[in-house]
């Protein structure tokens, strides 16, 4: 269901054990995250967001309480239904970008889509569309080591959507750039969630990326300090509001229409890149 939660959380706990001795890093969270949204987990180093976005990605299991997402129980799966799932319906970023050294860029964004059996023809075609989408066409044949950090960083945001994921968890991933290639970043994450309508979740120490958020969740020593939602009124508001070049508060960061990246050269989003993924995908 198109309304579903992406992820509800009731009284979770975590706790990692050091020298015997227990020490709760996650202290009776309950959390709803809402479908189609831009979700921005904030707080300082180690007040607990990796460890609660590996709970949301079904990377680790709680202690303590229940954890759905996107309806399914993860406490009632077993290791490798927890892992399908995950392959199958959730995309990762990550701070370091984690992509395969000895793989060109292309060949990163394939891999995902190697091991889910996709035909040749098919994911080729997929990979081209999404390398296009991030601006990189031109660097599919580089390997990692060749490629600028934000050029990286981009490689990953196509591999995270190569298997259409539901949901897209992003670990801090403007943590190891220089700020405007981590702002370029940042939009072009949001123009991938509003063009794909995919729920995004992004984690972050940083303050300055408050405003981009349509949800702001705040954690402090492993409990929900606040959340605040942008009513969906608002959301419609902004967005409308964008479109005629105004900025409207937290939509400010959003992407414009026509969106080019303005410090980072290398991002060009290319317009005709729309119809390349959901919902209408041509290569069945
Ligand atoms: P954040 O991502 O907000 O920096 P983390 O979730 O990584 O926070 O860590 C929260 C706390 O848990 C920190 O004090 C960290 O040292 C501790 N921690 C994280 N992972 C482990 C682990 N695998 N073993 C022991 N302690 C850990
Ligand atoms: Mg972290």
């Amino acid at each position: 269901m198109p309304n579903d939660p992406v992820a509800l959380l009731c009284a979770v706990e975590k706790s990692y054990q050091m020298d015997s001795v227990s020490v709760p890093v996650l202290r009776g969270i309950d959390l709803l995250i809402q479908p189609g949204r831009f979700t921005v987990l904030l707080g300082p180093s180690g007040s607990g967001k990796t460890t609660l976005l590996n709970l949301i990605g079904c990377i680790d299991r709680p202690d303590q309480g229940t954890i759905n997402v996107i309806g399914q129980s993860v406490n009632e799966m077993t290791d490798n239904q927890l892992s399908d799932f995950r392959s199958a319906n959730i995309g990762f970023i990550f701070q370091s970008f984690n992509l395969l050294p000895v793989l060109t860029a292309f060949e990163n964004v394939e891999y995902p889509l190697i091991l889910s059996g996709m035909p040749l023809e098919r994911r080729q075609n997929r990979v081209r569309r999404l390398l296009d989408a991030v601006g990189l066409s031109d660097r599919a044949d580089n390997l990692p080591g060749q490629l600028s950090g934000g050029q990286r960083q981009r490689v990953a945001i196509a591999r995270a959507l190569a298997r259409k994921p539901k949901l897209v968890i992003a670990d801090e991933p403007t943590a190891n750039l220089d700020s405007a290639t981590g702002e370029a970043i940042l939009k072009l994450m949001r123009r991938m969630q509003e063009r794909y309508r995919i729920s995004f979740l992004f984690s972050s120490h940083d303050r300055n990326l408050m405003s981009a958020a349509d949800d702001l969740i705040t954690l402090k020593d492993g409990c929900i300090q606040t959340i605040v939602r942008k009513p969906q009124a608002e959301l419609k508001t902004s967005h409308h509001a964008k479109a005629k070049g105004e900025t409207a508060g937290a939509a400010a960061v959003n992407a414009q229409p026509d969106y080019q990246a303005v410090s980072d050269k290398d991002i060009v989003l290319v317009d005709a890149a729309d119809s390349m993924l959901m919902p209408d995908e041509k290569d069945a």
